[in-house]
């Protein structure tokens, strides 16, 4: 069975980590860009956050034979100082054209702020102009459903946005339904302590069906880990799902999504649920 990571920042983590999702039979992951776990201190260290998930990160995962991938972006944590995200913004067009660049993400709110809206909205005009992937960054907690709601009005008021290129990342039981009813992909972020466990992740595949939903294990600096992904797996084989379905959620369902973009190298397998 082969499985793919969409959502882990690999720049978190220790080579030990790529090992470990190579056992698990990890072929690729997706790296979106956020915030470092400290607001940074200039535009320039954003550059070379880009830099280093396009171009060490890749060369790293390799030595595990998974592919790499990147999104680029001016994340919602730090989009509030809009002067920084626009001069931010300035410079994702280079990093769009790198080989493991899959589109902008994550972008979104965290707070919800108005600057949080104006960054997102200028971002998605970008994406949009290039026909790329969206990764949606959805704030926590108290704040989820109206953020998700703000930004669902947002692509609504933008008819030349293609909602099956958008996905809203760490989606949770009241948010699925309104992402997915207009026609966006929605994906679970497993996390170890707080937010989605895996048992959660699989009541709500089995709750919603899987067709355009993605799981991802996060695998950050917090309190994470890239394997919640493959206890996911096991929990959904151990309630009696068969291989078969289990696969098309873990990897045909990625595949479908991130094989929209032509640098994306898998395909969903061939009659796959
Ligand atoms: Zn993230």
């Amino acid at each position: 069975m082969r499985v793919i990571e969409p959502h882990i920042h690999m720049i978190a983590r220790t080579t030990a980590d790529y090992e470990r999702m190579a056992l698990m039979h990890t072929v690729a992951c997706c790296e979106p860009a956020f915030w470092a776990g400290y607001d940074r201190q200039s535009a320039a260290a954003f550059y070379d956050y880009f830099h280093h998930i396009t171009s060490f990160e890749p060369t790293r995962a390799a030595q595990y034979l998974i592919d790499h991938y990147a999104y680029v972006c001016m994340n919602p944590k730090e989009a509030d100082s809009l002067p920084l995200a626009r001069e931010v913004i300035s410079f994702l067009p280079e990093f769009l054209d790198r080989p493991n660049v899959l589109g902008i993400g994550e972008i979104g709110l965290n707070k919800n702020t108005k600057n949080e809206l104006t960054a997102f909205e200028e971002q998605l005009d970008l994406a949009i102009a290039r026909n790329l992937l969206v990764w949606i960054h959805t704030p926590h907690l108290d704040d989820k459903l109206k953020g998700t709601r703000l930004m669902l009005d947002a692509l609504r008021n933008r008819p030349d946005a293609k909602p099956g290129l958008i996905c809203f990342d760490h989606a949770e039981e009241h948010t699925i339904g309104p992402v997915r009813d207009a026609g966006f992909w929605a994906a679970m972020t497993i996390y170890p302590i707080t937010k989605n466990s895996p048992p959660r992740v699989v009541d709500a595949l089995e709750r919603f069906g899987p067709e355009r939903l993605l799981v991802d294990a996060s695998g950050d600096w917090g309190p994470s880990d890239p394997g919640t992904l493959h206890q996911a797996i096991f929990e959904m084989r151990r309630r009696g799902h068969a291989d078969d379905v289990v696969e098309g959620v873990f990897y045909d369902n990625p595949c479908r999504f991130l094989g929209q973009c032509p640098k994306f190298k898998h395909q969903p397998r061939k009659g796959g649920e």
